[in-house]
Formats: structure tokens, C-alpha cells, sequence
């Protein structure tokens, strides 16, 4: 049997080549994603920023920063212990100037989910955590918003899903000081209880 690390590479292969939707055409690198092929938990966020379109690297950005703290001081997990990756691999712009970020189009969404469903696939985590509402939506088939479905187990080909706030919004209502904080803290233990692992009393 291949390991994972080679068909995740076979993969990232192609999505490095890929041209299926017109983000092709404006980004600066793809970003795959990134951590342990054996991943417990995986996290989905819905595309590229600036900072991980010129690295070519997820969450980097100040968005990453804050996710980066939940899974290590939160979590009590290494970042390079769980899986990172987005719906899209290429980043989305308000009219593709590469100025102002939007979410992903639903036919760019498309073109790119056979490479999200294959990651989850190879990697087949114990939970994922999809951050923010087009995460959500796609993984869990819904058109509810975040906030209806936030911190209730959903299922994706099997594997339980755990839908919170992105961490930009969270940044944009008021960041560490916001109740949404609170909110994906307690989104974070229902993840930390299903698997098992401890539960710090603050984070
Ligand atoms: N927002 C996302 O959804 N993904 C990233 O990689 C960065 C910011």
C-alpha cells in the first residue's frame, strides 16, 4: 500500500499544476495544507489569504496566529501534530485583483473539492473542525449560517464534524476580548472530549 505521505504528495502535485477554475490565474502559489499525514484532527478553513498566497502555506496569516494558539495552548497539541487545510487551494479576490479576499465561488468551490475530499480520505482524521460558514456548509451539506450550527456535531463521509467560528471573525468582533472567543472554546473541549485527550479548565 502507497503511504500517505506519497499520496498526499501525488496530490499536492497535482494541485500545484492544477488550472480547473480561474484562481489559477491569479495566485501566487497553491496552498495544500500542511501537518501529520496521521492526524487526529483536522482543520478546514475555506481559502487562501495574502500571507499564505505568498508562502504557500495555511493559516500563516494573523487569522493562523490565533488558530495556531487554540491548537497549541488550547488544545495542548503541537501545530505540526493536526492536519491544516481549505476548501480551496488558490486564493479568492473581490474581483480577482488580489486586494480584498472573499470566499470562494460556488463553481470554484467545484472544481476544487475533489482535493479537500481526497485529503480527508488519505488522512481520514478522528474529527474535523470546519472553520466558518463555507467550511460548514460544504462539509456538512447545509445552507445554514455558522452561527445556527456552531458546536454541534455534524458528519462528513463518516468522519464527525465539529463546526466554529473562523478565527478572522472572530479577530474582526473583538478577537481574545469577544464572546465568540468563549464560543470556540467550548467547540474545542466537545472535540478535546470526543477524542479523549484532557480538558484544560481555560484557554
Ligand atoms: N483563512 C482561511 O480560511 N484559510 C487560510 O489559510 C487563511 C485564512
Amino acid at each position: 500500500m502507497e503511504s500517505k505521505e506519497r499520496m498526499l504528495q501525488d496530490l499536492e502535485n497535482q494541485v500545484e499544476r492544477c488550472s480547473r477554475c480561474r484562481l489559477a490565474a491569479t495566485r501566487t502559489k497553491t496552498v495544500f495544507g500542511e501537518g501529520n499525514p496521521d492526524a487526529e484532527v483536522m482543520f478546514i478553513g475555506e481559502g487562501p489569504g495574502k500571507q499564505e498566497d505568498l508562502t504557500g502555506r495555511p493559516f500563516v496569516g494573523r487569522a493562523g496566529e490565533l488558530l495556531t494558539r487554540i491548537i497549541e495552548l488550547g488544545m495542548g497539541i503541537p501545530r505540526s501534530g493536526v492536519f491544516i487545510a481549505n476548501l480551496v487551494k488558490c486564493r479568492p479576490t473581490v474581483d480577482m485583483k488580489m486586494e480584498r479576499d472573499r470566499p470562494p465561488d460556488r463553481d470554484e468551490l467545484t472544481a476544487c473539492s475533489p482535493f479537500i475530499r481526497q485529503q480527508v480520505e488519505i488522512i481520514r482524521p478522528r474529527v474535523i473542525v470546519a472553520l466558518g460558514s463555507p467550511s460548514a456548509k460544504f462539509l456538512l451539506d447545509t445552507v445554514k449560517g455558522i452561527t445556527a450550527i456552531r458546536g454541534r456535531w455534524g458528519e462528513y463521509c463518516g468522519i464527525p464534524v465539529m463546526p466554529t467560528y473562523h478565527p478572522s471573525y472572530v479577530l474582526r468582533n473583538g478577537g481574545d476580548a469577544s464572546p465568540l472567543r468563549r464560543e470556540v472554546w467550548d467547540d474545542i473541549k466537545k472535540v478535546l472530549e470526543k477524542l479523549g485527550r484532557p480538558v484544560p479548565k481555560k484557554a
